[in-house]
């Protein structure tokens, strides 16, 4: 009953004349969002133009990231309550390179949760899993773990519009997927946390994603597994003719 969710993630590339061509270029041909949801998150910088473009189309415009407070003293950080003045609907929220490059840790993802349901924008929160955290033996752990702290007093209500992807920042722009068992397995352990945190009800609500080097040659055997409900793909989304191809695949 879930409806795919199909999202590219433009991270630091295009510029705002590019947005508004790709913009273009797809409209009228994205699937009905009663089949297929399709979601394209970009820099603040390109937002406003974006919704303007894609406005009466069934594009759901995200932004990458946001800040935990509403407003103050928070030199260049996006405030969640500015994203939802401008109608953005959709954040994305612990992407592995914000942990990476820019130190978040799980607390600070789990304030940018509650931040995200405050001003009614649904998140997509990233789950990662590296390299060495693959080959150690506490793979498990690691990714309950990081699902357990975003979601940490976020009430059933909300943890059921959640939308969390299983991202092992190994396959992020490296050209290696996961193999199709390792994107379900990672998947259905983010469900079956949520089935322990909440209940098997809300897990079967929630929409998981795979991301990480998701093309339009590996999308339909990922898009096949169980616990899969759409894909956040980088490189792929940045071609409006790659990007169709994963939003009609199903
Ligand atoms: P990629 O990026 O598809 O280029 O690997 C995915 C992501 O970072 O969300």
């Amino acid at each position: 009953m879930r409806i795919p969710f199909i999202a590219g993630n433009w991270k630091m590339n295009l510029s705002v004349t590019e947005a508004v061509q790709f913009l273009q270029a797809i409209k009228g041909k994205l699937p009905d969002p009663k089949v297929t949801e399709t979601c394209i998150a970009a820099s603040p910088l390109f937002l406003e133009s974006m919704l303007k473009q894609s406005a009466g189309t069934p594009l759901i415009v995200a932004a990458e990231n946001c800040f935990y407070e509403d407003e103050g003293a928070y030199t260049g950080e996006t405030s969640p309550k500015a994203l939802q003045e401008m109608g953005i609907t959709h954040v994305i929220i612990g992407h592995s390179e914000r942990r990476k490059y820019f130190n978040e840790t799980d607390d600070m993802i789990n304030k940018k949760v509650h931040a995200a349901y405050r001003n009614h924008i649904t998140p997509i929160v990233c789950c990662d899993e590296t390299m060495s955290r693959r080959e150690s033996t506490n793979r498990i752990s690691w990714v309950v773990s990081q699902v357990t702290n975003a979601l940490q007093a976020i009430t059933s209500e909300q943890a059921k519009n959640i939308i969390i992807a299983y991202e092992p920042s190994w396959a992020i722009g490296s050209g290696k997927t996961a193999t199709t068992d390792e994107a379900e397995e990672g998947c259905y352990l983010i469900r079956q946390t949520v089935a322990d945190l909440y209940s098997d009800d809300i897990a079967n609500q929630v929409r998981v994603l795979y991301g990480g080097s998701v093309n339009d040659e590996n999308a339909d055997d990922i898009l096949a597994q169980r616990d899969i409900d759409g894909v956040l793909a980088g490189g792929a989304s940045l071609k409006p003719d790659s990007f169709l191809k994963l939003a009609n695949f199903l």
